[in-house]
């Protein structure tokens, strides 16, 4: 699926009050019937059918007649809410090029009024889980409470609040700045993920800084649950930022050992591995606690002193409710059953590892008449949809739909994004085994003429 932006520009004030109509819509109903559709909207001289039309033609809904005649929000519909809500609330000014693609997620460039960059990740649980979506589907079926967009909204909500407390007790996260619907604004990292990088000065220091974290983390009640070369960036003076929080859990989890061990592990691996320590003798040895000759050890999580609670208290100051919570929790679980770290280099080669920060300045200003708070009442309303009013998702239709979007526009980098894209999906197809191309950090320097044609400039709304 590509966000074309530039699609913004043209969207009427009646195109977005349909677009929410179908959203709330979605809250009871799988697929939204054209006539609700109509009867929330309540557009004042109607016509509510031929904007469906202009939506459908732009790939923000879904037409669906299988059973009955309706419409559901596609993730790119979803993206055009979330960004318009950020717009007006005055969080950014501009979408710029995509910089990164995750397992389930899509990272852009965003400008600021004053010109200053930061990134957003959109969300998009249910992009690769083919497997998950079998297993879940299980345990969906006894609870017609689920979608990808509201599960991809608790993701969003869960990162933001992490990202946000992690922050303030001095964790090297990015900067938690705005959250909505399914996407998490935050300050934009000037680094690279750590699978791309083939030198360190000093890779012992950044080794033991990188495992003290997971120990610190677990002092604080946390374990990172996918912390590996993929979820670290590194810049240039070998400051390590940690990304990445939906997965988290409590180090009171019952599966905590494992988890916290399996985090380890991964690093170990892959600094053995990628800089050459000696790390082996550590590696699957979760007895071994006691220090060696050089005062290095493999931490051992049932000598941490762990403090529990915090992801709790954490979360319930975000609004984080505890059913959501459970939610989030039955999803993920799966997706970290099968995931394992990377012992596989290959995928990344060829990869750039410079980031082209030249964000076309594209301005979306909010369209005189359109009521900013009418559009915050929506939004608020629809904030309050609990998870029991939303219906079981037709997960593979997203997932095909995905794939039959993507409307390959003719340059290099976009073919190049697809393409990752396509691998990271593959990689979650083939099994756990994760390859370096499940988090493609994109862009070749030399490529950045090519961004132009995809940064779109933004009229006015
Ligand atoms: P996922 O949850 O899908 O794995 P991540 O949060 O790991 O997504 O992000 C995917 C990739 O996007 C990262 O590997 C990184 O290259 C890039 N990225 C994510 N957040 C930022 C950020 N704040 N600044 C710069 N790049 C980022
Ligand atoms: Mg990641």
């Amino acid at each position: 699926m590509k966000l074309d932006v530039n699609v913004l520009r043209y969207l009427s004030k009646d195109d977005f009050r349909v677009l929410t109509a179908v959203e709330m819509g979605m809250r009871n109903h799988e697929i939204v019937p054209s006539e609700l559709v109509d009867r929330i909207a309540s557009l004042k001289h109607g016509g509510t059918y031929k904007v469906l039309k202009n939506l459908l033609k732009h790939k923000l809904v879904h037409h669906d007649s299988s059973k009955y005649d309706g419409f559901r929000l596609t993730y790119l519909g979803y993206d055009f809410l979330a960004i318009k809500t950020m717009v007006n609330r005055g969080v950014f000014t501009a979408v710029g090029r995509q910089i990164g693609v995750g397992k389930e997620s899509d990272i852009f460039e965003v400008a600021k009024e004053d010109g200053s960059i930061l990134a957003i990740k959109l969300h998009r649980l249910g992009r690769t889980s083919f497997r998950a979506v079998k297993s879940k589907r299980d345990y969906l079926r006894h609870r017609r409470s689920f979608n990808w967009l509201y599960l991809s909204r608790l993701a969003a909500l869960k990162e933001f609040s992490f990202m946000k407390a992690l922050e303030e007790h001095g964790f090297p996260v990015p900067n938690a700045v705005e959250c909505n619907r399914h996407c998490v604004v935050m300050s934009l990292i000037h680094g690279y993920p750590l699978v791309q990088v083939r030198e360190l000065q000093s890779p012992e220091v950044v080794f033991e800084r990188i495992l003290g974290l997971i120990v610190r983390l677990a002092e604080h009640g946390l374990i990172h649950c996918d912390f590996n070369e993929f979820n670290i960036m590194i810049d240039d003076e070998e400051k390590v930022t940690m990304i990445d929080f939906p997965q988290m859990v409590s180090v009171s989890h019952r599966n905590a050992q494992m988890y916290f061990d399996r985090d380890v592990d991964c690093i170990l691996k892959f600094f053995s591995k990628r800089f050459n320590l000696s790390l082996e003798e550590q590696i699957d040895n979760t007895d071994n606690s006691e220090e060696d000759s050089e005062g290095s050890s493999r931490p051992c999580f049932s000598s941490i002193s762990k403090s529990v609670g915090f992801l709790d208290r954490e979360l319930a100051a975000s609004g984080f409710t505890r059913k959501e919570q459970d939610d989030m929790d039955k999803f993920v679980k799966e997706e970290k059953d099968q995931d394992q770290c990377s012992e596989d280099e290959e995928d990344s080669a060829g990869m750039d590892e410079t980031i082209v920060r030249d964000v076309v300045s594209l301005h979306l200003l909010d369209q005189p008449g359109h009521t900013v708070e009418g559009n915050e009442e929506e939004i608020k309303e629809n904030r309050q949809s609990c998870e029991g009013q939303l219906s079981e998702p037709c997960c593979e239709a997203h997932f095909n739909e995905d794939e039959s979007e993507e409307n390959v526009n003719d340059t290099e980098l976009v073919k190049s994004l697809n393409k990752q894209r396509r691998r990271a999906i593959a990689a979650a197809h083939r099994g756990g085994k994760t390859i370096a191309s499940r988090n493609s950090y994109k862009d070749k320097g030399g490529r950045s003429s090519h961004n132009s044609k995809i940064q779109k400039q933004l009229g006015s709304w």
